[in-house]
């Protein structure tokens, strides 16, 4: 049972375009590359992430090995830390309330398939190094993970820059663009592992 989340209408179309976003790139999303979307309103503020599952897991299908669950047991539990993924400023004074979670296809959403899948190269696929950079040959499947975080703030006005752990917790990521929107308008840009501290104009 998901309890009941209050959502402000621009939340809801903004979250609304996101989806209908992924549906459009599903297939054709570049391993790497992801994006981050906040929202500071009055008194909060929400992230919302959508990558490639590759970037997270290593892999963007069913887990089938006992590797791939505690792979992705462990990618949920990093990715429920957004206050290291995605730091806030302390004189901002956010709290943490809602997270979700989405592991796309790969969490256990059936696929089509007849028949065993094909059991490719793969098997001693390493999560934390860097196996698929031999991944340019296009996959059958592709799989975004999407998290999606509350924070209470009590000064959101404080909210001037995200520092992102992110490329640290996930080698994999190369690239994450960013769209900040708050009353004073848009911040929009690019983090990746060496420059991983985003200024909010
Ligand atoms: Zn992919």
């Amino acid at each position: 049972m998901k309890p009941a989340i209050w959502l402000p209408m621009a939340l809801l179309a903004f979250t609304g375009a996101a989806i209908a976003e992924e549906k459009r790139h599903a297939d054709a999303h570049e391993h790497g590359h992801g994006t981050f979307r906040m929202i500071i309103e009055d008194d909060h503020a929400v992230m919302e992430i959508e990558v490639p599952a590759a970037d997270i897991l290593g892999f963007e299908h069913a887990p089938s090995t006992a590797d791939q669950r505690d792979a992705m047991a462990e990618a949920a539990a990093t990715l429920s830390r957004p206050d290291i993924l995605f730091a806030t400023p302390e004189s901002a004074g956010c709290a943490i309330g809602q997270i979700e979670i989405g592991f796309g296809a790969t969490g256990g959403h059936r696929h089509e398939h007849d028949g065993h899948a094909d059991e490719d190269d793969h098997d001693d696929e390493k999560h934390d190094d860097h196996a698929h950079d031999d991944h340019d040959k296009e996959e059958d499947t592709h799989s975004e993970v999407t998290a999606f975080y509350r924070l209470a703030c009590e000064k959101p006005e404080a909210l001037d820059q995200i520092e992102f752990g992110y490329f640290k917790a996930f080698p994999a990521a190369e690239e994450l663009e960013v769209v900040i929107l708050s009353a004073a308008g848009q911040s929009a840009g690019e983090v990746g592992p060496d420059e991983t501290v985003f200024e909010i104009e």
